[in-house]
């Protein structure tokens, strides 16, 4: 595990400095969906401190396992799949993040929990680039006015964007849909419609991560290249 978590970081590194970037502004977020809490354990005893899960039903009882070293380690959980509203007040419980906002009724829900239960909660817009039925995500055309209906919500704090690009083999050919993302960051920045902590860019997988870090990538959301396959 650690070795992995060691090559892995080099990538990041690697890529980093292809783009003229820190290393320090990139954070790998480790998703854990489908791994055994012993595995997860393993990870953050060997330095993983951000962890990402797809399904609140599965994460809840890792994270209750884990209650220990999570909170030895500071480490946090970000929802990096698609939520339903009928299951936002066990997510706002269990997640630090939730990554996949993807409609202002789902927002304005995570905002009543949140403000009852006193907390501020990071989000960011999921956004569906390739028009891919299979996937969430609002449309490119949907993400400015959705950001300026959420950062209205005073108990969200709306941290950037976020996507899951179409697979293609090459990932240079992933290219133009990071750069969509970053360009779509930058629109709702210049229009005034969010907070100067609208900075991140949630993007880039496995297969991926290395061409996302150079669009400008600032979390890249990594399973298998660290878990091995899901089978
Ligand atoms: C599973 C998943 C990942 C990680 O994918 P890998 O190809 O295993 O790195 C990243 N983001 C989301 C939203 C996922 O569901």
């Amino acid at each position: 595990m650690r070795e992995q978590i060691e090559i892995i970081n080099q990538r990041i590194a690697a890529a980093c400095q292809r783009a003229g970037r820190d290393f320090f502004d990139v954070t790998l977020v480790a998703v854990s969906k489908t791994v055994e809490p012993a595995r997860i354990r393993q990870a953050i005893e060997a330095g993983v401190r951000v962890l990402g899960e797809n399904r609140v039903q599965e994460a809840a009882g890792k994270i209750l396992e884990l209650a220990d070293v999570v909170a030895a380690h500071n480490v946090t959980w970000h929802l990096i799949g698609h939520l339903q509203s009928n299951k936002a007040r066990r997510a706002v419980e269990l997640f630090s993040a939730i990554q996949s906002v993807d409609s202002f009724k789902l927002a304005e829900r995570l905002n009543s929990v949140a403000d009852e239960l006193g907390k501020r909660l990071p989000v960011f817009i999921e956004v569906n680039l390739g028009g891919e039925d299979s996937k969430a995500g609002v449309a490119p055309g949907e993400v400015l006015p959705l950001c300026e209906q959420v950062a209205t919500l005073p108990a969200l704090e709306l941290r950037g964007l976020m996507t899951v690009p179409p697979y293609l083999d090459d990932p240079n050919d992933v290219r133009p849909f990071f750069c969509r993302l970053r360009a779509l960051r930058d629109e709702a920045r210049q229009a005034g419609i969010v907070g100067s902590e609208f900075k991140e860019l949630s993007m880039g997988m496995s297969h991926d991560f290395e061409v996302a870090i150079e669009e400008g990538a600032t979390l890249v959301r990594i399973g298998t290249a660290l878990f091995g396959s899901r089978a």
